[in-house]
């Protein structure tokens, strides 16, 4: 039986809201259909396994991705390369922001990115928090954000979804996140494939497809998962 290579990314430093959670979502949901998957932390100096399946990143403050920034930066090419073979990425804010090209902080300190997806970030003095969600091909992702980074898109990646007003990538343009590929980055938290099973699914079925295990996935009761959902879709800002 295969067994996946989840890789979570500086998991001391980008897991300021808990996104470590996402990393135990797809491991459990893996193991419950009898698939092991094995999870690598990588740190600032660690290498990158040989084969890996899917990548994980959090969230963390502006200083935590400057303390982290040249580490990333020196794995741009690997990441691109894995981008483009077809590995999975959830990258969540802060790590979501460094797959750009930079993040150029509100005081003005520029983070080079790993150019893995086609976007840039600028910080600002005005912060994105609240409950959010956004509906996808894939699925509802339901989770909340807080970010003073207003993130625009390139042409080179679409949005996730669509956000309302004041939400998502800038407040602005009305986009959520962004995917090319295998590659996706979102700003919601939460960790938000707890309450986002479906999206949870559509990346362990790309993950596996990669590996030449296509086909549909073992379903799972979700109803806990669902419910929560909706409660929190429900709840004011
Ligand atoms: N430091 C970044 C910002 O504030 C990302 C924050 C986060 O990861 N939630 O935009």
């Amino acid at each position: 039986m295969t067994t996946l290579t989840l890789v979570h990314l500086y998991p001391r430093e980008m897991n300021i809201y808990g996104d470590t959670g996402n990393v135990l979502v797809l491991r459990k949901r893996l193991q419950w259909r009898g698939i092991e998957a094995v999870v690598v932390p990588i740190n600032v100096g660690d290498e990158l396994p040989a084969d890996v399946d899917i990548v994980l990143g959090g969230g963390g403050q502006d200083a935590a991705q400057g303390d982290i920034g040249a580490d990333f930066v020196r794995r741009a090419g690997t990441l691109r390369a894995m981008a483009d073979d077809g590995v999975v990425m959830l990258t969540i804010c802060g790590t979501y922001q460094m797959l750009g090209h930079e993040f150029l902080t509100k005081d003005g300190h520029r983070i080079v990115g790993t150019g893995v997806l086609d976007l840039v970030t600028r910080g600002s003095d005005h912060r994105l928090i609240g409950n959010n969600h956004v509906d996808t091909e894939w699925g509802r992702m339901v989770g909340f954000e807080n970010h003073s980074g207003l993130t625009e898109l390139g042409t080179g990646v679409r949005p996730l979804g669509t956000a309302a007003a004041g939400r998502g990538n800038n407040g602005t343009d009305q986009t959520e996140g962004a995917v090319r590929d295998n590659v996706f980055g979102t700003y919601l938290h939460g960790p938000v494939l707890a309450k986002s099973p479906e999206f949870a699914d559509e990346l362990l079925r790309r993950a596996l497809a990669r590996r030449g295990m296509s086909g549909d996935l073992e379903p799972l009761d979700d109803r806990l998962a669902m419910a929560a959902a909706a409660v929190a879709v429900g709840r004011p800002r």
